[in-house]
């Protein structure tokens, strides 16, 4: 498996070139697999947080490159790092670092209030997360209420906000009695078995590296030895940063023609969806305008058409020209999500609605329609898979779903992915 975090010769610098300069990481060499746990070890001052602030591209290397899922921090764009740092990683602090003046349930929620993610969904998620840490009773507190153990615990609850693959732990039980250190450290060990996540803690207590499966230990900015436990065997890797892109490409125009050919031709043989996505490829670099496009639908396939019946035809050119039009507006959504990840998409978001309900007959609840919206806007930052999309689509209203039927749910959930373009066959029932 391929590293998920590579340093390569790393060094870093506070105050260089001033008299108060501190070689703080010198040369520094690792490869981190997804799935393991490890923790910097060694004395305060020794360069440790230093080296979180690196892996997370809070600092860059004066020298030497850090490498994260193959490709050098230093290549990514702005948007590239703000995925990363939104979604690759989390981090859990010493000092907890909660916002005092917002309840512990919003500030769990902050994070994904930058994926432009709904209050209500955000809410919902957050306290998700408080019951799977068994602390709900926090939720609706102040921080300044808690204990130092239940703010770390309420910190963690926070670093797991947008299910990042990567924990980052900074000393997480320096400030804790040991039975809530000890629970703390339960709770990252169970993140790393049963949800597979990397681990990364720093930790100056030796007792603290009972879990861990690799200890680099830390001297004066340099890693002066690794050691390898024999680690527990995770049950489950999760890569989830190697799909979840925040701001994916828009699907090039092959990739476009052949979802949408093999959409709308289901059922029919290969040489039929091959010829459609011929020609939808000629539609989409518009060498072939519209009328063009219904005509060799229209056409017997002996004679080079697509041989549809002459009103099928004519849908199937209408709903591509839909498609083109949804395409290019979502080119201008994707623009404006570059400049600003956080930028609110309502209006956006009520287009594509109503693109997606076209032509069906009923009509949604208000309630429908808000839960329907929210879905769209997450599919569209790329927060939920083409799946999470149609299951919410599916699933019954008093269960936090929209309550469509499973049909309709998967047409409309198809429809969506014929502009985003990412999946392909997997939502076919
Ligand atoms: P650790 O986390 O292992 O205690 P740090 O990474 O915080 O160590 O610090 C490494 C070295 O860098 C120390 O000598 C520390 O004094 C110095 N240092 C840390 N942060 C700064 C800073 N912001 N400005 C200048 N020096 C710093
Ligand atoms: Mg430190």
């Amino acid at each position: 498996m391929k590293p998920i975090i590579e340093l390569k010769g790393v060094d870093f610098y506070y105050d260089k070139g001033k008299p108060s300069e501190v070689h703080a990481l010198r040369d520094a060499n690792l490869e981190i697999k997804p799935g393991e746990y490890i923790s910097f070890f060694g004395p305060s001052g020794c360069g440790k947080s230093t080296i979180l602030y690196i892996i997370s591209g809070v600092e860059q290397p004066e020298k030497g490159k850090v490498i994260v899922n193959g490709q050098d921090l230093i290549d990514f764009s702005f948007k590239e790092l703000a995925v990363y740092r939104q979604l690759g990683i989390g981090i859990i602090f010493q000092n907890f670092n909660l916002i005092p003046s917002i309840k512990n349930i919003e500030n769990v929620a902050l994070p994904m209030a930058f994926l432009g993610i709904s209050p209500n969904i955000r809410k919902k998620k957050a306290m998700e997360i408080f019951e799977r840490l068994g602390i709900a009773d926090l939720a609706n507190r102040y921080p300044y209420e808690l204990s130092g153990g239940q703010q770390q615990r309420v910190g963690i609850a926070r670093a797991l906000a947008n299910d990042p693959p990567i924990i980052l732990a900074d000393e997480p039980i320096g400030n804790l009695d040991s039975d809530n250190a000890t629970k703390v450290l339960n709770l990252l060990k169970e993140f790393n078995l049963k949800d597979g996540k990397t681990i990364i803690m720093v930790t100056h207590e030796a007792w603290s590296l009972r879990d861990v499966g690799r200890i680099f230990y830390m001297r004066d900015g340099a890693i002066t030895k690794v050691e390898t436990r024999k680690p527990e065997k995770v049950k489950k890797i999760n890569s989830s940063y190697y799909y979840k892109k925040l701001f994916p490409e828009l699907p090039t125009i092959e990739t476009r023609s052949k979802t949408l050919a093999t959409l709308i031709l289901r059922g029919y043989s290969q040489q039929e969806i091959k010829r459609l996505e011929y020609f939808l490829t000629q539609r989409f670099k518009n060498q072939i305008d519209k009328d063009l496009l219904r005509r060799v639908l229209d056409r017997p396939f002996k004679e080079n058409g697509v041989g549809l019946w002459k009103q099928k035809a004519e849908k199937i050119a209408e709903y591509v020209e839909g498609v083109i039009k949804e395409e290019k507006e979502l080119e201008i959504l994707y623009k404006k999500l570059e400049k600003n990840p956080e930028e609110p998409l309502y209006e956006e978001v009520q287009r594509i609605y109503s693109w997606l309900l076209e032509g069906c007959s009923f009509t949604l609840t208000p309630f429908q329609k808000e839960r329907m919206n929210e879905a769209i806007n997450e599919r569209i930052r790329n927060i939920i898979t083409a799946e999470n999309f149609q299951k919410i689509l599916d699933l019954a209203k008093d269960r936090g779903g929209v309550g469509l039927r499973i049909k309709t749910s998967l047409k409309i959930a198809e429809k969506l992915e014929t502009i985003l373009g990412r999946s392909k066959s997997n939502l076919v029932i």
